[in-house]
C-alpha cells in the first residue's frame, strides 16, 4: 500500500499551513496469512506480549481462527472474546463483556472484523488505556484508520471522536475478496459519497471560510474516482479492484486523521445517511452505513444539479467549476447505485419515505454547512426538493 506508507507515522508540513501527523506504525495487507512476525514491534517495547482478542462468530473460519494462531505462533498469551449473537451492536452488553476480559493481564486488544468489531475494539481500548491493532475482515467503510467509534447506548447510536488510533492495520487480501457482497457495497457506497462531500466543502469554505487542505481533497477525489471507475471489478471480486477499494477506504481514515475532522469525508450525504440509520433503527430495522450514503449521494448530486444547472446563482459563480469537477451527473450516481447492486429506490433506503422531510431535518440551523444550508439561506429549498422529488421519481429503480 505505497500511497498509504507516506501519510503515516511521520509529520509533514502541508501546503494548506498545518503539519499533518497520523499515529498509525503500520497498514499491510498480505496475499496470503497475515505472518506471526506481524505483530513485533508495533506495540510500544514496554509492553507484555498478553492480547485479548475481540471478534464477531461470522468471521471464525475466514479470519478469526487464522489470526489467533498467528498471535499464538508469534508468543503472545492470547485471550479470545468471540460474540456469537446473530448480528452484533455496539451495546452496552458489547461493551460491559469487553471491558470485563480487558483486565489487568491483558497488554494489547486486537480486533478482528468489519466496522463493528473494530469500532468495538477502538472504544474499549480508548477506555481501559490499552493500545489495540485491527485486522479488517472487509472492505465496508472508510473508518478503520480513524479514532472515531459508533457505540449504541439506551438504543441511539452514539459517536465517540475522541478514541485511539490503532497502532496497526493488517488485512489478508483473500478474505477481503470473500466478504459478503453487501459489506463490500457497503464500501463502495462510502466512497462514492465523496462526490457529494468534497463539494459540500469547497461551498463551507467559500462561504464559511472554513480551512480547506488541497492535498486531502485530491487524495479523496482519486481514490474515490478509482473505485467508481473499478466498479466492475469491485463487483467480481478482482484482486486489483478489490485492492482499491481497501486502500482508498484506508485512505479516507488517515484523511480524516490528517485534518482531525471527518469534513473530508463526510458532507450533506452522510448527514442523510445517519438520518436513514437512525429512522431505521427507531422501527427496529437495520440499514446499510454505505448503501445510504450512497443513495444519500443521489439526493445532494439532484440539489447540486438544481443549483448549478438551473438556478446558476451568482453567488456560487467563483466555485462552480470546482463543484462540478467533483460532482457527477445524477444519471451517472443512480447507475453506479444500481450497478453496485445498492439500488436507486427511495423504499430500500428511508423507512417511511419520506424525503422532503429528510431534507428539511438535514438542512436546520446547526449542522455542518453544506449545499443544505446553503439552499435553506437563500430561500431555494423547497423548490429543490420538489426538483429532486421529482427527479427521484424518474429515475426510481430502473435507472
Ligand atoms: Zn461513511
Ligand atoms: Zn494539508
Amino acid at each position: 500500500m505505497t500511497r498509504i506508507d507516506g501519510l503515516i507515522n511521520r509529520e509533514f508540513l502541508c501546503e494548506c499551513g498545518r503539519a499533518h501527523f497520523v499515529p498509525i506504525q503500520e497498514i499491510r495487507s498480505w496475499d496470503g496469512p497475515i505472518p506471526p512476525v506481524a505483530f513485533d514491534g508495533i506495540f510500544p517495547e514496554t509492553i507484555g506480549r498478553s492480547a485479548l482478542m475481540l471478534c464477531d462468530a461470522h468471521t471464525k473460519e475466514c479470519a478469526n481462527d487464522g489470526v489467533a494462531k498467528t498471535l499464538r505462533d508469534g508468543g503472545w498469551k492470547l485471550k479470545v472474546r468471540e460474540f456469537v449473537r446473530d448480528r452484533l451492536v455496539n451495546d452496552e452488553a458489547a461493551v460491559g463483556a469487553a471491558v470485563l476480559d480487558a483486565d489487568s493481564g491483558v497488554d494489547v486488544i486486537i480486533a478482528v472484523g468489519g466496522g463493528t468489531v473494530t469500532d468495538l475494539g477502538r472504544f474499549v481500548a480508548s477506555r481501559v488505556g490499552k493500545p489495540f491493532a485491527l485486522v479488517m475482515t472487509c472492505p465496508s467503510m472508510d473508518g478503520y484508520a480513524s479514532n472515531i467509534a459508533a457505540v449504541s447506548i439506551d438504543g441511539r447510536r452514539r459517536i465517540f471522536k475522541d478514541c485511539r488510533y490503532p497502532e496497526a492495520i493488517f488485512c489478508e487480501t483473500r478474505v477481503m475478496r470473500g466478504a459478503p457482497p453487501d459489506l463490500i457495497r457497503s464500501g463502495f457506497g462510502d466512497m462514492l459519497g465523496k462526490r457529494a462531500s468534497l463539494p459540500d466543502w469547497v461551498m463551507s469554505r467559500h462561504f464559511t471560510g472554513e480551512r480547506f487542505c488541497k492535498r486531502v481533497a485530491a487524495l479523496m477525489d482519486e481514490s474515490s474516482m478509482r473505485c467508481i471507475n473499478g466498479l466492475d471489478g469491485i463487483n467480481s471480486r478482482a484482486a486489483a479492484e478489490i485492492g482499491t477499494l481497501t486502500e482508498a477506504l484506508l485512505l479516507a481514515g488517515l484523511s480524516m486523521a490528517m485534518l482531525n475532522d471527518t469534513r473530508p469525508v463526510s458532507g450533506s450525504e452522510h448527514m442523510f445517511s445517519h438520518f436513514m440509520v437512525e429512522s431505521a433503527m427507531d422501527a427496529g430495522l437495520n440499514v446499510s452505513h454505505g448503501a445510504t450514503v450512497a443513495f444519500g449521494t443521489l439526493i445532494s448530486t439532484l440539489l447540486y444539479e438544481y443549483l448549478l444547472d438551473g438556478l446558476e446563482p451568482a453567488d456560487l459563480a467563483p466555485i462552480s467549476g470546482e463543484l462540478r469537477k467533483y460532482l457527477l451527473p445524477s444519471r451517472r450516481v443512480a447507475d453506479l447505485l444500481v450497478a453496485s447492486g445498492i439500488g436507486a429506490g427511495v423504499q430500500r433506503h428511508l423507512y417511511g419515505g419520506d424525503i422532503a422531510g429528510m431534507i428539511r431535518a438535514c438542512s436546520s440551523p446547526g449542522k455542518r454547512y453544506t449545499v443544505l444550508r446553503y439552499l435553506a439561506d437563500s430561500g431555494h429549498l423547497d423548490r429543490s426538493i420538489r426538483y429532486a422529488l421529482n427527479a427521484l421519481e424518474e429515475i426510481g429503480e430502473g435507472a
